[in-house]
């Protein structure tokens, strides 16, 4: 078929009714299908039930009774685990309960209440701002906007956020406090930075001399396709350029073993963990070192974890495949959408023509296949083109994504028409 902006107005009119026809047979067949968040499915879970039975034992190799209170940075064989993961000394790591999105809550609330690093709050430094790459991760923006955060947007480039803009804003604001960074497969483009956008990231200049890097790395090692992919060390970067306490970095086995009982952990420089770890004693008298065990038994060390991987993206890569193949058979050549096709991360990024977004979802609700909301990539919910829609492709099984997706073409292509008149 021909590209939609070459049919004629009769020619549209006719595709239309095409469209609405095959919408209500999707309508009839009373699909449930729920791709609007990145949850892992339960075959993937199931790789790591092993982790249910019972514990060899509570004290750890190195001596830890794990029953009990104490061990505030977790116990030191995970901490290899992620140093290992991340590249960075286990005395830089600090492994939490397990959530990242809520180490990085409580990072930024406190910095808000008591400053960064013990610098002055910057609550009370007047109206703090964060930069956001867009489309970005919506649960980042909500904790910005909940902590009174103002967020900036910035464009996602295909090889990371506009460094430009991001150079000249950070340099010329003192109240712009830091910036939230999916480097790897980011959330939901699935770009990964490249090696210049990170040099730029830990040399460039700010106005605030707090300002901090939220270096969320969730995707670090959720690749499918192709060699494994390596970028520079931000924290060994940020110390080359004399800002060693800028970064602050995120990872998480939330996607690796269970969502809802995996292990989280931050890493920084030095002196910005010992402030970490002085407010962290405040909130809590140890983590689940248990659960740190559980881990430890089942990976045992950095290989086992990527082992693991490589039987997750197994299991992922027929998924994203089945979400392309059909974006390529019920969209490709008419001109109506650009989508991602990444090889790693949890999403797909679909940008429909400007103003159709919230169209399209909600026709696919109306045909019972459950998006991520339009605009939820976007600061405050607001795209300002109404345009981007992320897709996840990871919980539904591969012949339901297919339908589902199907649905979505026939949406697109509907929204579309409409909006073309
Ligand atoms: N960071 C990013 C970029 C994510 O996409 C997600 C989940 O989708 C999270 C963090 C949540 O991580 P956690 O489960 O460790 O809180």
């Amino acid at each position: 078929m021909k590209q939609y902006k070459e049919l004629t107005k009769q020619e549209r009119a006719t595709e239309l009714l095409a469209c609405m026809k095959k919408f209500e047979e999707y309508k009839a067949v009373g699909l449930k299908l729920d791709m609007s968040r990145g949850k892992p499915g339960e075959e993937q879970l199931d790789l790591s039930n092993d982790m249910l039975g019972s514990l060899p034992g509570y004290m750890s190799p190195g001596g830890v009774d794990c029953r009990n209170y104490g061990g505030l940075e977790g116990i030191s064989e995970v901490k290899d685990i992620f140093a290992q993961i991340l590249e960075l000394r286990p005395e830089e790591i600090i492994v939490g309960g397990n959530s990242s999105l809520s180490l990085i809550y409580d990072n930024a609330a406190a910095n808000m209440l008591h400053g960064a690093g013990g610098g002055v709050p910057w609550s009370k430094q007047g109206e703090i701002k964060f930069l956001c790459p867009v489309p970005g991760y919506d649960r980042h923006f909500s904790i910005c906007e909940y902590l009174g955060i103002d967020m900036i947007p910035v464009p996602m480039m295909p090889d990371g956020p506009d460094m430009d803009i991001v150079e000249k804003l950070v340099a010329s604001d003192p109240l712009i406090k830091g910036i939230l960074c999916v480097p790897i497969f980011s959330n939901p483009d699935g770009c990964v930075y490249s090696d210049k956008t990170v040099l730029r990231f830990a040399s460039m200049p700010t106005a605030a001399n707090d300002f901090r890097i939220y270096w969320d790395n969730a995707y670090c090692i959720h690749q499918y396709e192709g060699p494994r992919v390596v970028i520079p060390n931000i924290v060994r970067e940020c110390e080359k350029a004399g800002y060693p306490h800028r970064p602050y970095v995120f990872a998480s086995f939330s996607k690796v073993s269970f969502s809802g009982a995996g292990m989280a952990a931050m890493a920084s420089s030095a002196s910005n963990c010992e402030h970490i770890r002085k407010r962290i004693s405040m909130q809590t008298i140890g983590p689940d070192k248990l659960n740190h065990l559980r881990h430890y038994y089942f990976f045992k060390n950095a290989q086992g974890v990527y082992s693991h991987m490589e039987k997750i993206a197994d299991i992922l890569r027929p998924k994203f495949k089945a979400v392309l193949d059909t974006l390529e058979n019920g969209l490709c050549g008419l001109g109506i959408g650009r989508w991602n096709k990444p090889r790693g991360g949890y999403f797909i990024s679909f940008d429909a023509p400007d103003g159709c977004a919230k169209r399209v979802v909600s026709l696919c609700k109306e045909a019972g296949v459950v998006m991520t909301g339009a605009g939820a990539t976007f600061p405050y919910g607001k795209d300002p083109r109404d345009s981007n829609i992320r897709i996840a492709p990871t919980y539904p099984a591969t012949d339901q994504m297919t339908t589902a997706m199907e649905v979505f073409c026939v949406a697109v292509r509907i929204a579309a028409l409409e909006a073309m008149g």
